[in-house]
């Protein structure tokens, strides 16, 4: 078994796991064919690429982590992605989430406030190939209202509260994946579907552990 293939396994047992929790008992196979076919490993600082497949959060630079495979594919299965959408994450961090995003649909927009960590990702993504992602260096609690409505956003840092400009750069019939709650405490993971009505249904889907949505929430 590859180091990958391991990591896929490992997916595999976390959903069983949380099965009650998250509601199903196998992610979407699209979803796991995209986590087998982007090299993780990439994503990390040389120095830890032996980590690239451990079923947990790496560090990767100025106090921010590359999450856990499981929550990666977790998030991206709640998006229910489909090949036309655009979507828009905030915390592109390593770029490692916006690459599985790239491989399931049209276009990947992604925001990082640590200006090092955007350039880096930038290089990394081009380097690797991905023509439908774009990056910009931004405070993303006002989301990217200029190519807004999105199929799905997806938050990768812990907000305090969902912020309200996503909810607003949301189609209707989008879905919103956010960990709500304070840093250094068991934060929600949470769906927003927004209702073809334009109404809201949230739901809790499990306890995690993210780094804090920082910036000004708003301010930039
Ligand atoms: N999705 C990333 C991991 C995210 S770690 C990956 O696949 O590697 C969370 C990231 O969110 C960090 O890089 C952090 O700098 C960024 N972040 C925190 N607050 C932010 C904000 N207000 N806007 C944009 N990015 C933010």
């Amino acid at each position: 078994m590859t180091q990958r293939q391991a990591m896929l396994r490992d997916i595999e047992i976390e959903v069983e796991l949380t099965r009650h929790s998250i509601g199903k008992d196998a992610l979407d196979p699209r979803v796991m064919a995209a986590m087998a076919k982007v090299p993780r490993e990439r994503f990390l600082p040389d120095s830890l690429r032996h980590l690239a497949f451990r079923d947990g959060p790496v560090p990767i630079g100025h106090g921010q982590t590359i999450s856990q495979p499981y929550i990666v594919a977790l998030m991206t299965d709640l998006l229910a992605p489909e090949p036309g959408d655009t979507i828009l994450e905030i915390g592109t961090g390593s770029g490692y989430q916006a690459a599985v995003l790239a491989e399931l649909v049209q276009r990947v927009y992604t925001t990082e406030i640590v200006e090092p960590l955007a350039t880096e990702a930038a290089e990394r993504l081009s380097r690797l190939g991905y023509r439908n992602i774009e990056l910009r260096r931004c405070d993303g609690y006002g989301g990217w209202p200029e190519h807004a409505p999105y199929d799905g956003i997806v938050v990768t840092a812990a907000a305090p509260h969902i912020p309200q400009p996503l909810i607003e750069q949301l189609k209707p019939g989008g879905r919103l994946v956010i960990p709500v709650g304070l840093p250094g405490e068991i934060q929600e993971l949470e769906v927003v579907e927004k209702t073809k009505d334009g109404g809201l249904h949230t739901r809790q889907v499990l306890g995690v552990a993210f780094v804090p949505l920082t910036g000004g929430h708003g301010a930039d």
